[in-house]
C-alpha cells in the first residue's frame, strides 16, 4: 500500500519507504491511503482465529507488497511471542495486560514489528540505516530490546537525564552492540525537539539514513492495532459496549485502536486518559488545541506536551470535531489521584496497577459515570515493577521483579551525556 503525508496528500510513498524515511521529506507523518474493512465474517467467527491469524489479516493490506505474506507471517510470529491477557476488575471494568513482553511496556510489540520489517529490508546490509529516537522512558528499552543485533541497523537513542526510572534507564543503557544511548540534560520535550531538528538537517541526512522508531514510524504505530482486536477476541460473548480507555502519551496507541475500529472492529467509542499534560483532554472540552510544555508526573511515558500522532486522529475523523467528539472521550487526572486508583485497584480489587494503568482505571470510572452500560477496558501498559519506587511507595507493599527485569539490574549503565543540539550532531557526524 502507499502512504501519503499529511502536510501534502501528493506526496507518497510505499511501505517501505515509508518505514525508512520514518517521516515524509516534507515533515508530514505518513498515513495509509485506503483503508479496506475486513469482511463482517473476520469477526463474527474471531472466536476460530489464533492471535497470529487476526494480525496476519490485519496488517496485510498495509504492508504488501513490499513484505510478502510467508514473511509478514514470519514476523507477527516472532512479533507475539507473549500473552495478552485480560484481568477482570469488576462487572464494568477489564484490564488488558499489554506488559508480557521482554521490556514489560506495551512498545514491545510496535518495536519488535518494526526491527524484522527493517531487518527484512536491509537484509543485504547495502545501507546502513540509522534509528534515531527519543524516549519519555518505555520506548528506549522496547526499541533497544527490539533493534539489538538487526544487522545494518544502528540505534541512537535520547533519553531525558533524571527523568526515567532507574529500570528503565538500564533497559535503555546496558545493551551495547548497535544501541547507544545519549542521555540529554534537559526533559523529553527537550529530546524530541533534538530528533526533530535532526531530521531536518542536510548536514546529517546527507551523511547517514535516518530513521525514527517513535510511533511516528508506520511500522511502530500499525502493528498496536491488534491489542484491540485481541481483548475484543477475549471479551465480545460477555460484553456487547466495550469502550477502550487508553492512557495516552503521544496517542499512537490510542490513534492505532481507531485504526482497527476503520477496519470494522465493532466498537463505539475510546476514552484518552491524560494526566495533567491535558492537551487532548482540554481540546475536547474547549474545541481549542494548545499544545503546551510537558510537566513532569508519576506516569512519565505520558508526559507529552504535544502529543505526535494527534494529526492521524483528526485525518481519521476527517478533522470533524463532531464525529470525533462522538468516538472520543477525554479526561485528565493529577498524580494524587493517580495514586489513590493505584491504592483502591489494591485494597479493593487486589490488582497492582503501575501508575499509567491507573491512569486509564480513572478514566474508565470518569466515563462509566455517564455511561453506566458500558464495559470498559484500560489498557494496562507497563508492568508495576517498572515503575517500582512510585508502586511500592503507595500501595505499601513490595512486589517482586519478574526475571526480564532482574536480567538488566545488574548490567552496567553505559550512556553518553549531552546538552545541546551541537552535541548531538557531532555525535551523527562523526558515526
Ligand atoms: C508510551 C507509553 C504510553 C503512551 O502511549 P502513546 O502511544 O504514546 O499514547 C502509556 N503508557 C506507557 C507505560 C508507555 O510506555
Amino acid at each position: 500500500m502507499n502512504f501519503y503525508s499529511l502536510n501534502n496528500k501528493s506526496n507518497k510513498a510505499t511501505f517501505k519507504e515509508a518505514v525508512i524515511k520514518g517521516i515524509a521529506p516534507d515533515k508530514g507523518l505518513y498515513f495509509p491511503e485506503s483503508i479496506t474493512p475486513l469482511p463482517k465474517s473476520f469477526f463474527e467467527n474471531i472466536d476460530n482465529l489464533s492471535y497470529s491469524e487476526i494480525a496476519f489479516e490485519a496488517i496485510k493490506q498495509f504492508v504488501e507488497p513490499d513484505i510478502p505474506e510467508s514473511i509478514l507471517q514470519q514476523i507477527i510470529d516472532e512479533t507475539l511471542s507473549f500473552e495478552f491477557p485480560i484481568v477482570t476488575i469488576n462487572d464494568h471494568i477489564s484490564t488488558l495486560e499489554l506488559f508480557h513482553g521482554p521490556t514489560m511496556a506495551f512498545k514491545d510489540v510496535g518495536a519488535r514489528f518494526m526491527a524484522r520489517c527493517l531487518g527484512y529490508f536491509n537484509q543485504n546490509n547495502e545501507n546502513e540505516v540509522t534509528v534515531l529516537v527519543a524516549t519519555s522512558g518505555d520506548t528506549g528499552g522496547a526499541v533497544a530490546n527490539g533493534f539489538l543485533g538487526v544487522p545494518g541497523v544502528n540505534v541512537v537513542i535520547l533519553y531525558p537525564s533524571g527523568k526515567v526510572s532507574d529500570i528503565q534507564e538500564k533497559q535503555l543503557t546496558t545493551l551495547g552492540q548497535n544501541i547507544t544511548a545519549l542521555e540529554v540534560d534537559g526533559v523529553f520535550d527537550d529530546c524530541q525537539d533534538m530528533v526533530k531538528q535532526a531530521f531536518l538537517d542536510t548536514d546529517i541526512t546527507n551523511h547517514m539514513q535516518l530513521t525514527s522508531a517513535n510511533s511516528i514510524n508506520v511500522a511502530r504505530w500499525l502493528p498496536q492495532l491488534f491489542y484491540f482486536m485481541f481483548a475484543y477476541k477475549q471479551l465480545h460473548n460477555q460484553y456487547d459496549n466495550i469502550v477502550f480507555s487508553v492512557p495516552s502519551g503521544n496517542f499512537g496507541n490510542i490513534c492505532a485502536g481507531m485504526m482497527a475500529q476503520q477496519l470494522g472492529l465493532p466498537i463505539n467509542h475510546f476514552i484518552a486518559s491524560n494526566n495533567e499534560n491535558n492537551v487532548v483532554s482540554s481540546y475536547l472540552n474547549s474545541q481549542e488545541y494548545m499544545p503546551k510544555p510537558s510537566v513532569q508526573t508519576i506516569s512519565n511515558a505520558m508526559d507529552v506536551g504535544n502529543p505526535s500522532n494527534f494529526i492521524r486522529i483528526q485525518e481519521i475523523y476527517n478533522h470533524d470535531f463532531d464525529t470525533l467528539k462522538k468516538n472520543l472521550s477525554g479526561f485528565s487526572f493529577t498524580d494524587a489521584e493517580t495514586r489513590e486508583a493505584m491504592k483502591e485497584l489494591y485494597n479493593k480489587y487486589n490488582y497492582i496497577a503501575d501508575p499509567h494503568g491507573a491512569v486509564g482505571y480513572l478514566g474508565s470510572k470518569a466515563y462509566l459515570k455517564q455511561n453506566p452500560s458500558a464495559h470498559c477496558v484500560f489498557l494496562e501498559t507497563a508492568h508495576p515493577t517498572k515503575f517500582l519506587d512510585v508502586v511500592e511507595e503507595t500501595i505499601n507493599t513490595t512486589v517482586a521483579l519478574p526475571k526480564q527485569i532482574q536480567a538488566v539490574m545488574n548490567r552496567e549503565k553505559k550512556a553518553s551525556k549531552i546538552g545541546s543540539y551541537q552535541e548531538l550532531k557531532n555525535y551523527l557526524l562523526m558515526s
